[in-house]
C-alpha cells in the first residue's frame, strides 16, 4: 500500500520506494564486489527484514543461499535489553561458512550485536551485517557494520517491513508514523 492509503498516518515520508530501491541496488553492486566468488549465505532477521531480504537478493547478480532467524529482546517496556532470545534458529550449518546478517535498522545494536557474537561463535568463516536503516542518535553500543542504508533522525518510522503493532509493514516507502496513530 502507499501513504495515501491511509491518509494521516504518516507525518513525512523519509525514503520513498524508488528511492529505497536505488539504495538497495547501490548495496548489492558493494557486495557483489566484496562477495565475488564466495558461496554467500544471507540472514534475514524477522519480520521486519523480509523486504529488504526480498529485494536485495532478487537484485544481486550471483549465487547466493538465503536462511532466516527469528529473534525477540527481553525485557519490560519497550526498549530492547540486550538479552535475546531465538524464536527460531538457522536451519543451516554456517561452521567455515561466509555470513552476511541483513537487517530492517539499527536502533540501539543490542540485539544485532548479541546475534552477531552468537553466529561468529558458531564458526563461521566470517559474519557481517548489512542494514537498510540506522539510528545514529540511538545507537548504544559499538558494532562493526559493513554495509549501512541510509542514517536516519531519531524517531519512529514504520513501513518496507517495519511494523507498529504488525500494521504498515506492507507500506511500500517508510515514513515517520503521527503520533495519534500510538496516543
Ligand atoms: P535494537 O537495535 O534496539 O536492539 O533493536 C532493533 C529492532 O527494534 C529493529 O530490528 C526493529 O525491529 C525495532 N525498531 C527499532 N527502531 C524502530 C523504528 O523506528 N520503527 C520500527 N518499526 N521498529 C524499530
Ligand atoms: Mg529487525
Ligand atoms: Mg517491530
Amino acid at each position: 500500500m502507499d501513504v495515501s492509503d491511509i491518509e494521516g498516518d504518516i507525518t513525512e515520508v523519509l525514503l520513498t520506494e524508488q528511492q529505497i530501491a536505488e539504495k538497495i541496488a547501490e548495496l548489492a553492486r558493494r557486495i557483489e564486489a566484496d562477495y565475488a566468488g564466495q558461496n554467500l549465505l544471507i540472514v534475514g532477521v524477522l519480520r521486519g527484514a523480509v523486504m529488504v531480504m526480498a529485494d536485495l537478493a532478487r537484485e544481486l547478480r550471483m549465487h547466493i543461499e538465503m536462511d532466516w532467524m527469528a529473534v525477540s529482546s527481553y525485557g519490560s517496556g519497550t526498549q530492547s535489553s540486550g538479552v535475546v532470545r531465538i524464536l527460531k534458529d538457522l536451519d543451516t550449518d554456517i561452521a567455515g561458512r561466509t555470513v552476511l546478517i541483513v537487517e530492517d535498522i539499527i536502533d540501539s545494536g543490542l540485539t544485532l550485536s548479541w546475534l552477531l557474537a552468537n553466529l561468529r561463535s558458531r564458526g563461521a568463516e566470517s559474519v557481517e551485517i548489512c542494514a537498510l536503516l540506522r539510528k545514529p542518535d540511538a545507537v548504544k553500543v559499538e558494532i562493526d557494520v559493513k554495509y549501512i542504508g541510509h542514517d536516519i533522525p531519531n524517531q519512529f518510522v514504520v513501513g518496507y517491513g517495519l511494523d507498529y503493532a504488525e500494521r504498515y509493514r506492507n507500506l511500500k516507502s517508510i515514513g515517520i508514523l503521527a503520533p495519534h496513530v500510538y496516543s
